[in-house]
């Protein structure tokens, strides 16, 4: 990172209080989950390019045409996850790993999983770099979920899926919870699905997103 850059992400650093009061004004009112997202470096996941904006409520492009979250919804769907202490959590499209290490510091055990080996291997260099012990990253089609570590507590998906997620659905436990986007065009509706125990949903819609779609097989690095 160049001087100039770190100075730019400084100053915009100031914005944080800012940033956590716009959160809390749009309703993630957790003190968990706000906790989490105020002692989350962002700057540490945006790219040089957008140093300066790391503190926006705001999504910013990240590399391979991909985008980092923009941290309300960030906040949103972690809090609508109501995740525990004790949870193993399994997150779809690690991206930057922002989201991952905002899941890390509110579970027990998240895995994550990438389609572009690019985006892996630097979200591993950050969870490094923050000393993130309980975070293990997998190379895949995320679609597919991860059989061998299921059932899982909680599930999130950052990539828009097309229909109910089935695959992911059955890889949770019967009172587990997933929370996704779902829907075929640029905007989407953001779903939580309740395990009601025997194995059956309740479904909630929440609210409209954008995300980038959820994309079968890995990819071709470029
Ligand atoms: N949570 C991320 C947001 C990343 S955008 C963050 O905070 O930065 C969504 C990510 O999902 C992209 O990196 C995309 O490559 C990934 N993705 C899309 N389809 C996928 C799939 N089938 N398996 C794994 N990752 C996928």
């Amino acid at each position: 990172m160049s001087g100039r850059t770190t100075k730019a992400a400084q100053e915009a650093k100031a914005d944080l209080p800012r940033l956590m009061q716009a959160l809390r004004e749009q309703g993630v009112t957790d003190p968990q989950v706000l906790k989490a997202i105020e002692t989350t470096p962002r700057d540490l996941f945006t790219p040089d390019l957008f140093k300066d904006r790391s503190w926006e409520d705001s999504a910013l492009p990240i590399a391979c045409g991909q985008t980092i979250s923009q941290p309300f919804i960030v906040g949103l769907m972690t809090q609508a996850l109501t995740v525990e202490p004790r949870s193993r959590v399994l997150e779809i499209g690690t991206g930057s790993g922002y989201q991952t290490t905002i899941l890390s510091k509110v579970s027990r055990l998240v895995y994550t999983i990438e389609r572009y080996r690019t985006l892996m291997k630097e979200a591993e260099g950050r969870f490094q770099a923050l000393g993130l012990t309980n975070v293990i990253t997998k190379f895949g089609d995320g679609g597919e979920g991860w059989a061998e570590q299921a059932p899982f507590d909680r599930i999130m998906v950052t990539a828009a899926a097309e229909d109910d997620p089935k695959r992911l659905l059955s890889q949770l436990k019967p009172n587990g919870v997933l929370v996704a986007p779902v829907g075929k065009g640029p905007v989407q509706s953001l779903r939580r699905y309740a395990g009601d125990g025997k194995g059956g949903f309740r479904v909630e819609i929440l609210c409209d997103v954008r995300f980038v779609p959820l994309l079968a097989g890995v990819a071709k690095d470029q």
